[in-house]
């Protein structure tokens, strides 16, 4: 089952059932704060607010987002993507608990040939908050699901709010059991790679009041007006739909890890460092396609900052792949035609996209090149000193060398450690990380003035400031370590 044709079965069905279709949003969100759409209830948080009437009682949409709070996961594990597409059904004071729990299990259980999405109901497990004993009593009634394959878990995992006075509620999550080759029974609770969480059901059911922590707060009552919000990743239902591995498999970004593995002369599945590089390459070549796509230029903060690391990874798995001339051409053209179908801008767009990512390449390469003859001075100035001296420890080259070269000329730690090491070298981490610490306070304070949007968003947990409303604040995450 193609990645389109998953998502055009999602919006028939909810289209068939009254949602209005809504096509995505940009990546970039209309909030300069926010630095990018991270779930497919962004667009329609007004509604969900009760801010905004909303113009329909309910939507439906595959929303396009980005989440960077994910890059360390890309490639190592099997289901976390920096740009993925999360497929959303939403209620505005509409069908409640009964309503979505229905419809998100006939869809994942009706037949292929009948239009559904064809899972085996003994390959679904559910879990719900512990004290939700409706959605338990739904999960079994309406949909069948046994007792057993139903767990209970606790508010932080299964509980939404806003971390701030305002709406609130119970979630349930479904997964997808991928059976004992991938790890011991025990069900979600025990293990999230056998059994993968493919969909998010959220219950807006509550008015939380004051609170002291994440999990302890005060409940005020029911909500007048409750609501749905949904959402299902669009590649993981992919990869277990199509019989791959993880979801760097699928349709949508197979083609450019294939081209990273032809140019690099390795082989997909040889070994493990090789292949989560060439994941790693797939994924980010598409995310960083995607953001250029929605206008994101490379540059040195907020959102720009997150394409420049996107693409500037890629390049240096590439090297680490053995390959250290430009491959930006064939990466993003292949990206380019594994997306073309769903986004037909990425095609009509190319030449303005490939412009600012071959530059970046260009410009990224030189810097290494740089980078690599200032190191070669300083690795040969300590050995020489050290043999001068005749010291009896390994020589170590200073962290502030390490520093400068990543701060100044963008040389990133992990390069500089792999050829000080080939010389022999130890570096003082210690002193590097330290530096590093202080120009992130820097960083962090520099930010806090211009109120830019090194901010990002997770949704299920937090939600959007609006203005003067009950809805204030959601904790701003500090971009990552700028360590590439
Ligand atoms: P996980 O626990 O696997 O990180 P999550 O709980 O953070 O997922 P939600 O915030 O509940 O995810 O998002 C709703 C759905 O979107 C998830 O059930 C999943 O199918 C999908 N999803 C979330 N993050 C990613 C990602 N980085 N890549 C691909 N799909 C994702
Ligand atoms: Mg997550
Ligand atoms: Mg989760
Ligand atoms: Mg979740």
């Amino acid at each position: 089952m193609l990645t389109a044709d998953i998502r055009n079965r999602w919006l028939d069905f909810f289209g068939e059932r009254g949602h209005t279709v809504v096509p995505s949003a940009s990546l970039v969100s209309d909030d300069p704060s926010l630095l990018f759409t991270v779930a497919g209830m962004v667009p329609f948080i007004p509604y969900l607010s009760g801010l905004v009437p909303a113009p329909y009682p309910r939507a439906t949409s595959v929303q396009k987002c980005i989440r960077t709070l994910d890059i360390e996961e890309v490639g190592k594990t099997t289901r976390h993507g920096t740009f993925f597409q999360m497929n959303g059904n939403f209620s505005f004071g509409d069908y409640f608990k009964e309503g979505a729990i229905g419809y998100a299990w006939e869809l994942l259980t009706t037949p292929e040939n009948e239009g559904g999405l064809g899972f085996a109901e003994r390959d679904l497990w559910v879990t719900v908050y512990e004290d939700d004993d409706e959605a338990i009593d739904l999960w079994k009634r309406v949909a069948g699901v046994p007792a057993s394959r139903i767990q209970r878990l606790g508010k932080e995992d299964n509980y939404w709010s806003t971390g701030q006075p305002g709406p609130a509620g119970p979630c349930s999550e479904i997964y997808f059991d991928r059976g004992p080759a991938y790890g011991a029974e025990g069900g979600p609770a025990a293990d999230e790679n056998r059994y993968i969480e493919i969909w998010n059901l959220v219950f807006m059911q509550y008015l939380r009041g004051e609170g002291t922590s994440k999990t302890e707060f005060e409940i005020l009552g029911e909500l007048p007006r409750k609501n749905i919000d949904t959402g299902m990743g669009l590649e993981r239902v992919a990869f277990l739909k199509q019989g791959v591995e993880n979801l760097y498999e699928i349709d949508q970004v197979r083609p450019v890890l294939d081209r990273a593995a032809e140019l690099s002369g390795r082989r997909y599945g040889a070994d493990h460092d090789d292949d989560v590089r060439m994941r790693v390459v797939a994924d980010h070549v598409r995310s960083a396609l995607m953001l250029m796509s929605d206008g994101v230029t490379p540059s040195n903060d907020g959102r720009g900052y997150v394409l420049r690391r996107l693409l500037r990874r890629t390049v240096r798995s590439m090297r680490l792949l053995g390959v250290d001339t430009a491959t930006m051409p064939e990466l993003l053209t292949a990206s380019r035609d594994a997306m073309k179908a769903a986004y037909p801008e990425v095609e009509t767009d190319f030449s303005r996209i490939s412009r600012g990512a071959y530059a970046e390449e260009e410009s990224f390469l030189r810097t290494l090149s740089g980078g690599t003859t200032i190191l070669d001075t300083a690795v040969a100035a300590v050995k020489q000193q050290a043999a001068a001296s005749g010291t009896a420890p390994a020589p170590v080259l200073a962290g502030d060398t390490a520093f400068l070269l990543h701060d100044t000329y963008g040389f990133p730690i992990d390069l500089t450690l792999e050829i000080a090491e080939e010389s022999g070298l130890a570096v003082d981490r210690v002193a590097f990380e330290s530096l590093m610490a202080e120009q992130k306070q820097r960083a962090k304070a520099d930010a806090k003035a211009k109120k830019l949007g090194i901010t990002d968003l997770t949704v299920y947990s937090q939600f959007r400031a609006l203005g003067e409303t009950v809805f204030r604040g959601y904790d701003e995450l500090e971009a990552e370590s700028p360590v590439l």
